[in-house]
């Protein structure tokens, strides 16, 4: 310390008792001496993944294919003809194998998450092995600020291409924090189909995942599955006009749905599970080793949270954040107002023919669903899958289901808060079946883990107390 500075005494009170007048006498100590006040303390700017600059730039996709991971791979093939839509040639990642896994370790570091290794080995299988010339190709990553890891990948990816010598390819990394300007002028128009897509592709995997199992002839589902999305795929890579569109899509999925109703079925008293967990891994057949196939292979019908959940969490939590921020009479608070209105408008359109297909199945509303998570984790001190996955176990024991797999990642962080949590669920919801289900591409013995859980969930199923609403 200088020796012209006098050191004042400590403010009486301690540490973390005083008022700010104890702050402002102990500060300017060089004031003294100065007679000119320091500038008070700011705090320090803060970063996350949505003040990424790369997220920011505006891209040059001409002439490149922009490659989707698979989020389920269906709603990932309509995700990508939106695109096409704008006039930007998007495209799935080819399914993953050993090399995906192999090229993923070797571009990551062992600690990064493992969806985040699957999608840098699809990444840098296209690169290595496929060959895809370097001036034709851009990948998208979306990216958002939360409460773990996540906000790390897009970067992380970058950071990969650029040392692997690609500095040139574009990462498409969507961010909501600037209206997805790095798509330019078409960001409002994809975003609407977007949406519509996610809809669909979750309303597909529904109809497929209530038939599959009870199929008299193997397969006859998966096709059904199939043909829709591909119909629907056809719909959405077309330049068409949001009313056009919407007619087009209502009027394909009552032929998607009777393809389904067409399916000849079997009888047969299955326990009912809710697949839950983290996001990217539940929804990935590569990542989870086609768990949801082995559940039924051993007897269950499975109902999977899909991704609509997910933006209407987002949109939940975007209110919630305005609300603390006292920006009720904002315009973002009116634009998102509005957003909202649209996004349930469409939603209420493409779900309208399937009100008899899905009677049982009522999708959670995210606020009843925050509000059932609430006494084990709440909304404003937790946030991501966990909540979503916590309140969904409940939705699904009061809706007389028989069990919840939560299909996560090994060493996520909201799995590891799920899992500590579940036991107290299940003990305060007449021991309501809830179980893990771990995976990191490695071999375990899924099949043994299925059985065990499943005979829990027929155990349950035998003395449960509310019966499933058929
Ligand atoms: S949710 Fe889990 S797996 Fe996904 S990024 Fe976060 S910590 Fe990783």
């Amino acid at each position: 310390m200088p020796d012209h500075v006098t050191q004042k005494a400590a403010p009486a009170g301690g540490n973390g008792k005083g008022d700010s007048r104890c702050a402002q006498d102990a500060l300017p100590a060089e004031a003294l001496v100065t007679g000119t006040p320091p500038p008070a303390p700011q705090p320090t700017a803060s970063f996350g993944a949505d003040d990424s600059e790369f997220v920011h730039q505006e891209l040059d996709l001409a002439g490149r294919t922009v490659y989707i991971p698979h989020m389920p791979w269906g709603g990932s093939v309509l995700f990508a003809a939106c695109f096409r839509s704008i006039g930007i040639n998007g495209r799935v990642v080819p399914m993953g194998d050993s090399v995906t896994l192999e090229l993923g370790g070797k571009y990551t570091s062992g600690e990064e998450c493992y969806p985040q290794r699957i999608v840098t080995g699809d990444f840098m299988k296209l690169l290595e092995v496929e060959k895809i010339d370097r001036d034709k190709i851009a990948f998208l990553l979306p990216t958002a600020n939360g409460p773990c890891r996540f906000g790390q990948y897009a970067g992380l990816q970058r950071q990969i291409l650029d040392e692997q010598g690609y500095p040139d390819i574009p990462m498409v990394s969507l961010s909501s924090a600037d209206g997805y300007r790095g798509i330019g002028r078409h960001a409002p128009q994809l975003i609407r189909t977007a949406w519509r897509a996610i809809v669909c592709s979750d309303i597909l995997m529904k109809l497929l995942l209530k038939t599959r199992p009870y199929e008299v002839k193997a397969g006859q589902a998966d096709a059904a599955y199939l043909r829709g999305i591909h119909l629907c795929e056809s719909i959405f890579e077309l330049p068409l006009t949001n009313k056009d569109r919407m007619a087009e899509l209502t009027a394909a999925l009552v032929r998607i749905r009777d393809a389904f109703r067409a399916v000849p079925l079997r009888q047969e008293n299955r326990p009912l599970i809710g697949v839950v967990g983290e996001i990217f891994t539940r929804l990935n057949s590569f990542a989870n080793q086609e768990v949801i196939r082995h559940l039924e292979a051993a007897g269950a019908e499975c109902w999977l949270a899909g991704v609509a959940e997910w933006v209407w969490y987002t949109n939940e939590e975007q209110f919630r954040r305005l609300r603390e921020e006292r920006r009720r009479a904002s315009k973002t608070w009116l634009r998102a107002v509005l957003t909202k209105q649209v996004m349930e408008r469409d939603e209420r359109a493409l779900y309208e023919c399937f009100q008899e297909d899905f009677h049982g199945y009522e999708e959670p509303h995210v606020p009843h669903l925050l509000k059932l998570a609430k006494p084990y984790l709440p909304a404003a001190g937790c946030g991501g899958e966990m909540v979503l996955s916590t309140g969904g176990a409940i939705h699904f024991y009061e809706l007389g289901w028989d069990g919840i797999a939560d299909i996560s990642p090994f060493s996520c962080m909201n799995a590891i808060i799920t899992e500590a949590v579940y036991p107290k669920v299940s003990r305060e919801h007449d021991g309501f079946p809830i179980r893990m289900f771990y995976f990191d591409g490695t071999q375990g013995d899924l099949d043994r883990d299925v059985e065990i859980f499943l005979e829990l969930a027929r155990t349950y199923q035998r003395r449960k107390k509310i019966p499933r609403q058929m």
